[in-house]
């Protein structure tokens, strides 16, 4: 039985969640082969055709557990439900929450998170980052929150080839600033207070736009650099952060293999992706073990958002994106078993 509406949302530190993306007619048309099946809420099963040696052909069926298993029937607003919904009670307790959004290029990262294109204009609204700020009002508004009085801001950036930009500030190169007591701080990141979820779309709107400025959609920067959208709730009269929700829009994980690439630009960007996701890994693995050594230096993702992998209060959720194309096999698998390592105890 598929996942549905009515099935319980389990209360996880860690949530790992897969999610598989329907055929796209250009798939269709060169008739594309769907290697990928969703037996039930839970499991996905990857279908892979291989030879044996004596070349008689077999199916090589992998199964793979997570907390959820989205179909391709599967709406954002289902997604968001069992994946970052829960999280924002968290920021609202005094933790710190993450989500991000794993996976290849084209498999489906920007339309869970950041919503959808539609021609030239894109609809924020029906994306991930888009319903947590919905719901981040809605609780500042509740019976149970109104009286912390807490303050609303936003803010959008990139991290390219190691390097912070400002997504609400032209692209605006930033530094990254650690203090003595392990603070880390992104100097002079636009932080814009919000009074309402319009504005908020804005801002998604507004740094969308910024992120995929001037370049063709196939060989996008976007598809190598992470992308980092904040909510932060401020608490005004003890003058400090009460909670953050960071929602993240990965670089492609295919990206991180290009380190064989015969230019030296892609290979560097390559190595660092890699160096990245490997790190983020390692940095929630931590979260679930107390005490375990967190290695947040080892990249700027992970050194920007140390502060989300510390305390008993945080918690993370991970949203792996897969293609179902037989073409994709093989990122597919990759993506599956990364997605399987960072719950693994
Ligand atoms: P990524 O950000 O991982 O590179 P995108 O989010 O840009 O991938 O998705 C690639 C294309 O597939 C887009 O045109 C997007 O609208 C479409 N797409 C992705 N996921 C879905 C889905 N679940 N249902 C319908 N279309 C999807
Ligand atoms: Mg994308």
């Amino acid at each position: 039985r598929p996942l549905s509406e009515n099935d319980i949302v389990e209360d996880h530190q860690i949530t790992v969640c897969v999610r598989k993306r329907p055929l796209n007619k250009k798939e269709i048309n060169r008739k594309e082969v769907d290697v990928i099946s969703v037996p039930s809420k839970d499991q996905i099963v990857v279908h892979e055709p291989k030879n044996k040696v004596d070349l008689t052909k077999y199916l090589d069926n992998q199964h793979f557990r997570f907390d959820y298993a989205f179909n391709d029937h599967c709406s954002n607003e289902l997604v968001y439900k069992y994946s970052a919904k829960p999280l924002v009670q968290t920021i609202f307790e005094g933790g710190m929450a993450t989500c991000f959004a794993y996976g290849q290029t084209g498999s489906g990262k920007t339309h869970t998170m950041g919503g959808d294109f539609h021609g030239k204009t894109q609809d924020c609204k029906k994306g991930i980052y888009a319903m947590a700020a919905k719901d981040v009002f809605k609780l500042l508004r509740s019976p149970k929150y109104k009286s912390l009085n807490l303050a609303v801001s936003a803010s959008f950036f990139e991290i390219y080839s190691g390097k912070v930009f400002d997504l609400l500030a032209d692209k605006a190169k930033l530094r990254v600033l650690e203090d003595g007591k392990q603070q880390v701080q992104v100097v002079g990141l636009t932080e814009t207070i919000v009074e309402n979820v319009e504005d908020v779309f804005k801002i998604i709107q507004r740094g969308n736009t910024a992120r995929t400025s001037g370049q063709t959609s196939a060989n996008s920067n976007s598809s190598r650099s992470h992308a980092v959208f904040q909510i932060i709730l401020h608490n005004p009269l003890a003058n400090k952060v009460h909670g953050k929700f960071s929602l993240i829009d990965l670089a492609g994980n295919e990206r991180g293999a290009d380190t064989q690439s015969s230019n030296r630009q892609t290979r560097m960007e390559g190595a660092e992706i890699n160096k990245s996701l490997l790190a983020l890994k390692e940095c929630i693995r931590a979260l679930g073990r107390k005490g375990s050594h967190l290695p947040f230096r080892a990249s700027k993702l992970t050194q920007v958002l140390r502060d989300s992998f510390i305390g008993d209060k945080s918690k993370t959720c991970m949203i792996a994106m897969i293609s179902p194309g037989m073409s994709s096999c093989e990122h597919s698998l990759n993506t599956l078993r990364y997605a399987d390592r960072v719950k693994e105890l």
